[in-house]
């Protein structure tokens, strides 16, 4: 991680959380939230997350932008799908990820708490219809 890039930078007023070695910092935006997410190099979801997360994959919907890295995601039903920086991100519900190369990626993230999937009019899992 490069400590010139300001990307990196501590965010003034943000909630900021570490949860399995992935650096989340949350800011207010009505009804819901701005994020950073920093994802560690070597980051896979289920390998690092999924015993916290107590389900197969990851049931949360991602809509942002990347703005460091490549990450790789993998359906159930085998679809994958690759983002590399700069790019629009939108992930399904119901996903395993990781990090790809050496680098960290960053994620800036737009949610609604549970209420995601829903607010963006996205499938509940990821689907083809
Ligand atoms: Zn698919």
């Amino acid at each position: 991680m490069s400590t010139t890039d300001p990307i990196f930078a501590p965010i003034p007023g943000a909630t900021h959380h570490e949860v399995a070695g992935v650096v989340i910092d949350i800011s207010p935006a009505g009804e819901g939230r701005v994020k950073r997410v920093i994802y560690p190099a070597g980051f896979r979801w289920s390998t690092h997350m999924k015993a916290i997360s107590g389900t197969d994959l990851c049931m949360h919907a991602h809509v942002g932008f990347l703005v460091r890295g490549t990450i790789h995601m993998q359906y159930a039903d085998g679809c994958v799908v690759e983002f590399t920086a700069p790019q629009p991100v939108v992930i399904d519900a119901g996903h395993d990820g990781w990090v790809v190369g050496n680098e960290p990626a960053v994620l800036i993230e737009f949610d609604f708490l549970g209420d995601t999937v829903r607010r963006f009019g996205l499938p509940k899992t990821h689907t083809h219809e």
